[in-house]
């Protein structure tokens, strides 16, 4: 079914690559999205913050630079999907492909309501983006979006911080049917079983060799892995709070070290 959807995905760029050939975003040129005289991005600033539960965020790219806003804006607000291959390869030739060997890269979710107008969660587009190129990575959807948050870039720090706190939850991988037999109809963990309700919860199985345990309560937490390679996903970053609150979730579940690539840093 996947490879089917892939193929329809195929013939549907190439239709629309036929139709509207890909013109530079920036002075029209035919050929490409950005044409190699505009294809120049500013190096993203190093991070200088440290986080609580996440160890770092490798960005390829500066945010305030008139070729980089102007991707931005129209990838995520004008539908230019196509240019998440743009962002995947620059992400890539600056962060380099080795750190994601054997990585598992969890895009972080949109509140389903944005994502409902939207069409589509550009983390998501990203992440695969770079799986095509990354064969050796793989994506994993373990993270929901429960509380609708407002836009950051329009917030005061404190403002942000007290806004994403506790936005995310565990979403098991196995959606609705699975989880419905372990879970009791719950595709995603119960939350008086959550351990990120605090502190961990001791009887869940978290981790692959406690599987087989016979007081195990779900398959959800029971698939992350204590050692693996756990990268969060997102186009920008900006203070850095919405990734350090997805790796929140990802920590209380057990695993050990929590990283994040995105396509462009904001700040100064
Ligand atoms: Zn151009």
């Amino acid at each position: 079914m996947k490879k089917v959807v892939q193929s329809i995905h195929r013939a549907w760029s190439w239709f629309l690559d036929a139709l509207f050939p890909p013109k530079c975003i920036i002075c029209k040129q035919e050929g490409a999205w950005l044409c190699p005289q505009h294809r120049k991005f500013s190096p993203a600033p190093p991070n200088e913050a440290s986080f609580e539960y996440l160890e770092n965020i490798h960005a390829a790219v500066k945010y305030y630079d008139p070729t980089t806003e102007k991707l931005v804006e129209l990838f995520k607000f004008r539908g230019f999907t196509q240019l998440a291959d743009i962002m995947a390869e620059e992400i890539i030739l600056r962060v380099g492909k080795d750190f994601f060997m054997n990585s598992i890269l969890v895009p972080i979710p949109l509140h389903w309501t944005r994502k409902f107008w939207r069409g589509f969660n550009q983390a998501d587009l990203i992440a695969q983006a770079l799986q095509k190129r990354i064969p050796e990575a793989q994506i994993q959807h373990l993270l929901k979006r429960h509380k609708r948050t407002f836009q950051q870039a329009k917030l005061s720090r404190e403002a942000r911080l007290q806004n994403i706190r506790d936005a995310f939850s565990f979403s098991s991988p196995f959606g609705k049917s699975e989880g419905k037999s372990a879970l009791g109809g719950q595709g995603d963990l119960n939350p008086s079983n959550s351990p990120f309700q605090g502190e961990r919860n001791k009887n869940l199985p978290l981790f692959e060799s406690e599987r087989s345990s016979p007081q195990s309560r779900g398959p959800s937490p029971s698939l992350l892995k204590r050692e693996g390679r756990y990268i969060l996903i997102d186009d920008v970053v900006a203070s850095g709070a919405t990734l350090n609150a997805a790796a929140k979730v990802l920590k209380q579940c057990g695993v050990s070290r929590v990283d994040a690539v995105v396509f462009a840093r904001g700040g100064k």
